[in-house]
């Protein structure tokens, strides 16, 4: 059966990482800062805001968390987002989505400075990445690739299949995984014959957002299989998008949900957000 890759774990020891760079950043001056702005009343987005905060304080991160009402304007909005860009005790920048439909997303996300962009959602960002430079990276492929560096598995020359094409997921998972000289298959909802395609893949990232989607007969003996789904299955429990019992008696190596993925993604928006100061000082110097 597969080893189960404990992304709890690494997500612990790169936090504890980060806090001895956050100590030692203090000591010359600089504390990194987190604003964090979230509008509306979405129940999920308030928890995952407030765990971001959490996070951050933990390992000695200024936090501040802006909250507005759902009926906050977007002009109000960028005019807050224009002042975190000025504040010089913010470095990371964060506008929690999805944000009420009268407030343009894309707007908002291009009024951050780039170099603010923790989330890596800004198209400077993503075209960086793109063409191969260091940038922002999303933070949730990011952690996938922090979490196989960790694991000593390496993507080069590796055939990685990933399931579902967002722009939050699917698509800097691919071009992560390309950066780091994997051969990259992107399926979506409009594939033909997904488990032919998955059954070729060294390493299969699924960003499906459907409970149980992935079953074994999708995944070649021995490969490694990053579930990154939230879902509820029928008895209200959380799951991923992989048919975890199934498929760990097939695959190498498999992340499970909770415990895999997710630890990782508020993990590396503290890493960006330490990276950001980072810079922050190397320019000051
Ligand atoms: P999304 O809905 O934006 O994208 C889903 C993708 O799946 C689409 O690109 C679509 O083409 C593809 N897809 C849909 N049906 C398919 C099918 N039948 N076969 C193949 N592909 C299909 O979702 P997202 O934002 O990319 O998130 C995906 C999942 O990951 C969700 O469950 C979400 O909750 C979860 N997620 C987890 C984290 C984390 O931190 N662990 C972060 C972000 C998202």
């Amino acid at each position: 059966t597969a080893a189960i890759i404990d992304g709890k774990a690494i997500a612990k020891d790169i936090r504890a990482e980060l806090k001895e760079e956050i100590e030692a950043l203090k000591q010359s001056g600089i504390t990194p800062g987190l604003a964090v702005v979230i509008v509306g009343d979405d129940q999920a987005s308030h928890t995952y805001v407030n765990s971001k905060e959490k996070s951050s304080k933990e390992i000695g991160i200024y936090s501040e968390v802006h909250r507005y009402p759902a009926d906050y304007s977007e002009e109000k909005l960028l005019q807050k987002v224009e002042e975190l860009n000025n504040d010089d005790r913010i470095h990371g920048i964060l506008v929690q989505l999805p944000l009420p439909k009268h407030i343009s997303e894309d707007k908002v996300i291009d009024a951050i400075a780039p170099e603010k962009d923790v989330d890596g959602f800004h198209p400077v960002n993503v075209g960086k990445m793109v063409i191969g430079k260091d940038s922002f990276f999303s933070c949730t492929p990011y952690g996938i690739i922090k979490m196989l560096e960790k694991e000593n598995i390496s993507l080069e020359g590796k055939h990685v299949v990933v399931i579902g094409r967002s722009n939050i997921v699917g698509k800097p998972a691919a071009l992560l995984s390309l950066m780091h000289n994997a051969t990259v298959t992107i399926c979506h909802s409009r594939t033909k014959d997904l488990p032919a395609i998955t059954r070729q893949a060294d390493v299969v990232i699924a960003a499906v957002g459907i409970a149980n989607y992935v079953t074994a007969d999708h995944i070649k003996p021995g490969a490694v299989v990053i579930d990154v789904g939230i879902n509820r299955n029928d008895a209200g429990k959380l799951c991923g998008d992989v048919d975890f019992n199934n498929v760990k008696e097939v695959a190498g190596a498999i992340t499970p949900v909770p415990g895999g993925v997710g630890p990782m993604t508020i993990t590396m928006l503290l890493f960006n957000t330490v990276k950001s100061a980072k810079a922050k000082a190397a320019k000051i110097k």
